[in-house]
């Protein structure tokens, strides 16, 4: 249930939390998983915030995770804090579901930065201890 969406005739990734009606702006049928090139749909409601969903299965082989409101909510957290928080952060643009094809992952928010330097944070919403939650936070580069 991503955030990103890929407009196939022209490689445009479409970020879902930039749109302010996406089921009024965005087309039905020219939006496809990044990854698989399956058709996507537009999801929103009165609570659900708008995201992707495929109208079938992925079928790529990049790692994912089941994802949640809850794991949507926790990237947007992080995409926020990071430009707000981290003064190092203020020449990076933040990216929601980047693939990363060496490693066939997508980093739930990249930071690009000027230099090439690309900075994954990952979410992670899971019982790391008996029963705790944590919310957690993975760099690598
Ligand atoms: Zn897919």
């Amino acid at each position: 249930m991503p955030f990103i969406a890929k407009i196939p005739s022209t490689g445009e990734r479409v970020d879902i939390t930039k749109i302010n009606n996406p089921r009024a702006e965005l087309k039905a049928d020219d939006l496809v998983c990044q990854l698989c090139g399956q058709p996507m749909i537009v999801r929103q409601g009165m609570i659900v915030k708008p995201h992707f969903a495929h109208k079938a299965e992925c079928t790529s082989d990049y790692k994912r995770h089941p994802e949640s409101p809850q794991h949507r909510a926790g990237k947007e957290l992080i995409a926020a804090t990071i430009k707000k928080e981290l003064p190092e952060y203020s020449l990076a643009k933040v990216e929601y579901e980047l693939p990363i094809p060496e490693a066939k992952r997508v980093a739930d928010v990249a930071a690009l930065f000027p230099n090439g330097w690309i900075v994954a944070h990952e979410c992670q919403l899971a019982s790391i201890t008996v029963g705790s939650s944590v919310l957690g936070l993975l760099n690598y580069c």
